[in-house]
C-alpha cells in the first residue's frame, strides 16, 4: 500500500491510498473518488450493490451450497471447515449496449451448400472487471443491477475491502466492444459454417461504474483447500471448486 502525501481526497482531504497500477481510488473516509494520475476528483456516477450477509450468515449460505447439487460429496457440508471468508467490493464497469450482428455465409451442413443471410440482435449489460489480475468469473456473473444504489461508504462493512480500479472508462468501453464483437462472431458462426461477410454494430447505451460485494471463501475438505465465490447481493455461488465425489 502506497500513501502518497501529494494525493489527498478532494472532498475530505484524507490521504488517498493506492497501489501501483491503480487508476481510480475510492476514499476510505468519505467515499469520493480520485483519479490517481491527476489527483482530481473522478466526476462520474458511482454506484454500489448492497451486501446482504453478515459473516455468520454467509456461513449458512456456504453450508446450503455444500448440501445442494448431486455432484458434491454427500458429507461435504458436515466434513468441511471454512478457512477464510472475505468480503471484497470489486470495481466493475457495466457497459450497456445494443448489438446487431449481420452475416452472410455458407451453410455446408446440407448438400448442396446454400448461402444464408441473417441477423442477430441482442442487448447486453456487459461486465468489465476493473482489476487486471483477478480470476473472477465475469461471464457467469448475472449482475443484479436492479439493486444498484448510489455509492455510500457508510454501507461498507468494517471488515470488507474495497478495491480500486485499474481500468478507466475508455479502456473498459474498448474492452467491452472487443469482447462483444468476438462473442457475436462466435454466435454468428453457429448459424453458418463459412462466413462470407459479417458486420457487428454496437449501439452504446450507458456505462456505469460500480462496486459489487463478492465473498471469497476458502474451505477445507479432507485436508485440501477449495475456493468458493459468492455474490453478496444474492447469495448465489458464482464459482465453486467441488471435491471429487465417490460414487
Ligand atoms: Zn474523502
Amino acid at each position: 500500500m502506497v500513501v502518497a502525501d501529494n494525493i489527498r481526497c478532494s472532498h475530505c482531504g484524507g490521504p488517498v491510498e493506492f497501489k501501483s497500477g491503480e487508476i481510480i481510488a475510492t476514499c476510505t473516509y468519505c467515499g469520493f473518488m480520485t483519479v490517481i494520475e491527476t489527483g482530481k476528483a473522478f466526476s462520474f456516477e458511482h454506484s454500489m450493490l448492497l451486501n446482504k450477509f453478515s459473516e455468520e450468515q454467509i456461513e449458512a449460505v456456504v453450508q446450503n451450497w455444500m448440501r445442494s447439487g448431486f455432484l458434491k460429496p454427500s458429507d461435504l457440508a458436515r466434513k468441511s471447515r471454512i478457512l477464510e471468508k472475505s468480503l471484497v467490493y470489486l470495481p466493475i464497469w457495466v457497459v450497456s449496449v445494443g448489438v446487431t450482428g449481420k452475416y452472410k455465409g455458407i451453410f455446408e451442413r446440407i448438400a448442396p451448400p446454400i448461402v444464408k443471410e441473417g441477423e442477430i440482435k441482442k442487448e447486453y449489460n456487459w461486465l468489465v472487471l476493473a482489476r487486471k489480475a483477478a480470476s473472477f468469473p465475469t461471464r457467469e456473473y448475472d449482475i443484479p443491477l436492479s439493486g444498484k444504489v448510489p455509492y455510500d461508504f457508510r454501507k461498507i462493512e468494517g471488515f470488507a475491502k474495497v478495491l480500486n480500479s485499474e481500468v478507466d472508462k475508455t479502456e473498459a468501453t474498448e474492452l467491452a466492444k472487443q469482447q462483444i464483437d468476438a462473442h457475436h462472431r462466435y454466435l454468428l458462426q453457429k448459424d453458418v459454417d463459412r462466413i462470407v461477410e459479417m458486420a457487428v454494430e454496437l449501439d452504446m447505451r450507458q456505462v456505469v461504474y460500480l462496486h459489487a460485494p463478492v465473498w471469497f471463501i476458502e474451505y477445507e475438505y479432507k485436508g485440501k483447500p477449495y475456493q468458493l465465490i459468492i455474490d453478496g447481493a444474492t447469495g448465489l455461488a458464482l464459482k465453486g471448486d467441488i471435491p471429487a465425489a465417490k460414487f
